[in-house]
């Protein structure tokens, strides 16, 4: 278990096409006077207004491979045809610093995640919007993808659904309704930061 953390984790997990990406934006436009934010490292390829360092850092298959090699992930984990990992620096920095940060995971890594920082000192947040039709149609309507990559997609959001049992909070994120969501994630910040500040 990682000691001296004095700060806050909140780890967002959500299936594919559930609306982090927006909600994750939001916060950082809204709330980053309070909320620090680590980026995690993928192989695949930025989608459309992707910024390298901000969704992600890009990396090349090489490149990851060698922070493999040199201890750098915290946990890591292969999607897709893609590699997807958390590195050290990027959570145990600002949380040995007293800061609440937020980062988003898939439920494989927050398992592994817990295993390494104490379960008090992190919230799982899981944003739900509902079924697979739902979140197909959202998939479909972000990117061009192909029926492959979709079929691999829905299998990975059967295994994710049922990690809603591993959250702390379960935001609804139905169509429709992303102020009512951006509002319960923005308490739920709040409160985190209330209690380490
Ligand atoms: P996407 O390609 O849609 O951005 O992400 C695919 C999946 O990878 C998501 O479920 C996301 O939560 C997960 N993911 C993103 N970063 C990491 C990471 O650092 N580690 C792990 N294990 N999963 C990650």
């Amino acid at each position: 278990m990682a000691d001296s953390i004095s700060g806050h984790l909140i780890l967002i997990m959500a299936p594919s096409g559930s609306g982090k990406g927006t909600l994750v934006r939001y916060v950082r436009e809204e709330l980053s006077d309070i909320v620090s934010f680590a980026t995690s490292c993928t192989t695949r390829t930025p989608r459309p207004g992707e910024k390298d360092g901000e969704t992600y850092f890009f990396k090349t298959r090489e490149e990851f491979e060698n922070l493999i090699e040199a201890g750098a992930f915290l946990e890591w984990e292969e999607y897709s045809g893609n590699l997807y990992g958390t590195l050290k620096d990027e959570l145990l920095t600002p949380l040995g610093e007293g800061k609440l940060v937020l980062y988003e995971l898939d439920v494989r890594g927050v398992q592994s995640l817990s295993e390494i920082i104490s379960r008090e000192d992190m919230t799982i947040i899981y944003l739900d919007a509902g079924g697979w039709d739902v979140l197909e149609r959202r998939i479909r309507g972000r990117a061009p993808i192909t029926d492959e990559e979709l079929a691999k997609r829905k299998e990975r959001y059967e295994h994710e659904s049922q990690a809603k049992d591993m959250a702390d909070v379960i935001i609804p994120n139905p169509d429709g309704k992303l102020e009512e969501t951006k509002q319960k994630l923005a308490e739920v910040i709040k409160a985190e930061y209330n209690k380490i500040v």
